[in-house]
């Protein structure tokens, strides 16, 4: 028996070969979720939605578009009947320091991470409310808490941050819909977000400051994902998860 059994959890920025959304997608679906993969390409999302099993979904959805968020989940609620979890996982960041950071930058950053969890929420929020359940689960990142790291900006780390205020006010106003609300912060988590940007030195920096000695794996993140997604965490919300080896301790 699964721990999602019958349920139906959409992934914002799933298709990535060997990002975080894409790990949680597989775990969701062994434990028995169907699963919508959504992103910017379709081909890719489709193409992950096919590896995952004949009954999960790839669509096109890009977050920052309001009315494509709503039209994704339309389709998904016209096809499932309902929408049990939604995973906010969709970002990008970019490598600038404060003064590099000029108004696209900051668009885009705010965009994609906050903007997109916002955007992506409102389009589900309706049918859980309907159905007086739902779990959202919202990707913030240790550079909410710590002010950045190697790769995010400033700007990555204010969108982050902003994800957990965001986290807590929609989870204390859901709550009475039988909805929860709750945000992981990665640590360092090896993906193609970070793959190839690191020399051999910045990576044993960014290990000596790991407690546990090594950089995160997109199923460490996974695993987080799928109790915050099902009944394990039936009275978690507005919690925020680390997922970072002990990086803040
Ligand atoms: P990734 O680049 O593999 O995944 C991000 C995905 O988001 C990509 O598939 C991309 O196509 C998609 N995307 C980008 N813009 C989009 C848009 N406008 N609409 C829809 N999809 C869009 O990187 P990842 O490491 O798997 O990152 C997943 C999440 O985890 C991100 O929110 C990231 O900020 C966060 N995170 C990652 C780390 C890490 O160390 N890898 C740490 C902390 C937080």
């Amino acid at each position: 028996m699964g721990l999602l059994d019958g349920r139906y959890a959409a992934i914002t920025g799933a298709a990535g070969p060997r990002g975080l959304g894409r790990a949680m997608a597989q775990i969701f679906a062994d434990h028995g979720a169907t699963i919508a993969v959504l992103d910017l390409d379709v081909q890719q999302a489709q193409a992950v939605a096919a590896e995952l099993g004949p009954d999960h979904v790839g669509l096109a959805c890009d977050v920052t578009d309001k009315a494509a968020c709503d039209a994704a989940m339309s389709e998904l609620i016209g096809r499932w009947g309902r929408i049990d979890i939604l995973v906010n996982n969709a970002g990008i960041t970019q490598p600038l320091k404060l003064m590099q950071i000029e108004a696209q930058n900051y668009d885009a950053v705010l965009d994609v991470n906050l903007r997109g969890t916002l955007y992506a929420s409102q389009a589900v929020i309706p049918q859980m409310r309907q159905q007086n359940s739902g779990a959202i689960v919202n990707i913030s990142s240790v550079s909410a808490q710590r002010g950045g790291g190697i790769f995010g900006g400033p700007h990555y780390s204010a969108a982050k941050a902003g994800i957990l205020g965001l986290t807590k006010a929609m989870a204390r106003e859901l709550a009475p819909d039988g909805i929860r609300v709750n945000a992981i912060c990665p640590g360092f988590i090896g993906t193609d977000i970070t793959a190839g940007k690191l020399t051999p030195e910045m990576k044993e920096q960014i290990i000596a400051g790991i407690p546990m000695g090594r950089v995160g794996d997109a199923r460490d993140v996974a695993g987080c994902a799928l109790f915050l997604a099902s009944d394990l965490s039936a009275y978690v919300t507005g919690s925020e998860v680390d997922v970072n080896g002990g990086s803040l301790i």
